[in-house]
């Protein structure tokens, strides 16, 4: 049975790749869903990765639009390390209890591939939440890296593909575009 074939609606799309514009493409999705009056939950489960602007945005679009900022910044000091789990494993409760309730059309996982490389959460637990999520739930997970079970996984996998980035020459971060 074909990926398709398996549910009669619900998808799970993957944004991965070291391009720019993952996150912005679950926004553009989510902005896209909204428009048919269809709920959003966005979870973030890297702290810091989710900017003033689509935070402020988003405010605009409530109560179809819920954003919950969850998981810390990677320190990437021992010390800090059971911290970064407890809180990439809250997110993910959070997450599993918001996929199981179903009350969303579309679910954003952003950065979730980060806590899953590292272990922090255990990946066939998220594959098996994801694929007995309700049938007319679309799930979308970003970040860089994603395993191949994920791939695996999914029914829509884009990677993005870094070609250039205004960082390599020194340009910075610009208001509306990075943040
Ligand atoms: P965006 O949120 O703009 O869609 P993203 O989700 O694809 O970006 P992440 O991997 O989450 O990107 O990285 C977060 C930050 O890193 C963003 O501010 C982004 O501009 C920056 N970034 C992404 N790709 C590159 C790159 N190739 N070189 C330098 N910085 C990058
Ligand atoms: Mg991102």
């Amino acid at each position: 049975m074909t990926k398709s074939e398996s549910r009669s609606n619900g998808l799970l799309m993957l944004f991965t790749g070291n391009g720019k514009g993952k996150t912005t493409s679950a926004l553009g999705l989510a902005f896209r869903a909204i428009g048919h009056g269809f709920p959003v939950c966005m979870i973030q489960f890297i702290k810091g990765s989710w900017k003033y602007g689509e935070l402020e945005a988003a405010k605009h679009f409530a109560p179809l639009m819920e954003v919950h900022v969850m998981g810390r910044g990677f320190t990437w000091k021992s010390a800090d390390l059971t911290k970064d789990v407890a809180a990439a494993r809250e997110a993910w409760d959070f997450a599993r209890k918001i996929i199981r309730e179903g009350k969303h059309r579309i679910v954003i996982l952003d950065e979730l591939t980060y806590p899953v490389s590292y272990d922090m959460i255990d990946e066939k637990e998220v594959i098996e939440t994801i694929s007995s999520r309700p049938e007319n739930m679309h799930v979308i997970i970003t970040g860089r890296g994603a395993s191949e079970k994920l791939v695996d996984a999914a029914d829509l996998v884009t990677e993005m593909l870094d070609v250039k980035h205004p960082y390599e020459n020194g340009i910075s971060a610009q208001k509306g575009v990075e943040f």
